[in-house]
């Protein structure tokens, strides 16, 4: 394999897949990012436009793609609960069809392909943490299974491309991470708490708050999703990845509150419909194989997408569905 290779990065105008471009960008990379931009926008990575190892293009993963590239990150797919259940039925297109149009083009240019996959195909799960043997409670027709049936369909395809056509893959199973560039308008949690604290208003806690999340901050998360392509061919996956440091979601409330020195009340909402009660990863198979923890504490991550939040304009921002 080349030193400079060509890497095509999926969803690479989003939350992660900007942080990922940059990275990738930075190590002297050809790097096509790839984006239909339904939960982001251009402003993600308009600085790096006018690197010569930089491409931009405007495209739906639903749809074949011909490129001739060595890596494949396979990011595209919205992630937020508002997001990937606004369209239900686009949403398992884009991780089942998406999945097969990365395949299918990773098998024709023999290129590394890896799916960003996630802890949601876990469910709400009985077994805590989680290691990657357990096999999951998902509802499948609940109104989070587009997504999480998506990503547990595609996980299939990525087994059966290497099975039965050699496609050499990695899977990585991301849970719940942070930082700069979330999207302002995404309604998951922390983008929600920050930016509810920073205008005062009320802090929206769907349940009464003792659900758990385990957060991951972006550095650390591109960190290991790198190090899962360098790594050996006989180690495909799944591997979770995730900072297992688990809080409850009033906790992460009150630190939101604390860290911005708001006056934001926090008020209770009716809970979701299958959410997640717990969530903590095991990273042992992480540790061992990828030789990587994360080293980012909730408050340090916190406390620099807290100045993100204040250093941005929401006029620039457009919410990509009503569900925030
Ligand atoms: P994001 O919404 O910021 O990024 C997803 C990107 O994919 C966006 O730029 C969006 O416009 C693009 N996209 C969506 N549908 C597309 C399509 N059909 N064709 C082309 N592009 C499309 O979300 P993110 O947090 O950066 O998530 C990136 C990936 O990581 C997703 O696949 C997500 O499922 C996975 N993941 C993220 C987390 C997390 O906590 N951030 C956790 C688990 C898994
Ligand atoms: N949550 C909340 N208020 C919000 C947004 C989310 O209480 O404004 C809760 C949500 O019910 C869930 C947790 O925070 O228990 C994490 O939600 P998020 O949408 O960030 O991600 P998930 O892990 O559920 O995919």
């Amino acid at each position: 394999m080349p030193t400079v290779k060509r890497i095509l990065v999926t969803g690479g105008a989003g939350f992660l897949g900007s942080h990922l471009c940059d990275r990738l960008v930075q190590q002297g990379h050809d790097v096509i990012c790839l984006d239909n931009f339904f939960t982001s926008q251009k402003s993600n990575v308009t600085h790096l436009l006018a690197r010569p190892n930089f491409e931009l293009i405007r495209h739906d993963v639903t749809h074949p793609l011909w490129l001739e590239v060595d890596e494949i990150y396979n990011l595209a797919c919205p992630a937020a609960p508002g997001h990937y259940q606004y369209n239900p039925i686009k949403t398992m297109k884009t991780s089942v069809l998406g999945a097969i149009n990365v395949l299918g083009m990773a098998k024709r240019c023999r290129a590394k392909v890896l799916q960003a996959s996630t802890s949601e195909v876990y469910g709400d799960p009985d077994v805590h943490p989680q290691p990657e043997s357990y096999k999951g409670s998902v509802n499948p027709i609940g109104p989070r299974a587009c997504y999480d049936e998506g990503k547990r369909a595609a996980e299939t395809l990525f087994f059966d491309y290497r099975r039965s056509n050699k496609v050499n893959i990695r899977v990585v199973r991301i849970f719940n991470t942070y930082g700069p560039r979330m999207h302002p308008f995404d309604g998951r949690v922390v983008s929600n708490f920050i930016r509810q604290a920073l205008a005062g208003q009320d802090i929206t806690m769907f349940g009464d708050g003792a659900q758990t999340r385990s957060f991951c901050y972006v550095d650390d998360l591109i960190e290991a999703i790198i190090r899962m392509m360098n790594g050996p061919d006989d180690f495909p996956g799944p591997v979770n990845i995730g900072n297992p440091e688990e809080f409850t979601i009033m906790q992460l409330a009150r630190q939101v509150i604390e860290l911005t020195g708001s006056k934001s009340k926090v008020v209770n909402r009716p809970p979701l419909v299958d959410d997640p009660k717990q969530r903590q990863p095991d990273i042992a198979l992480a540790k061992r194989v990828l030789d990587w923890s994360p080293t980012v504490p909730l408050r340090d991550g916190l406390t620099k997408t807290i100045a993100y939040f204040r250093s941005i304009s929401l006029d620039a921002f457009r919410a990509p569905t009503p569900n925030f």
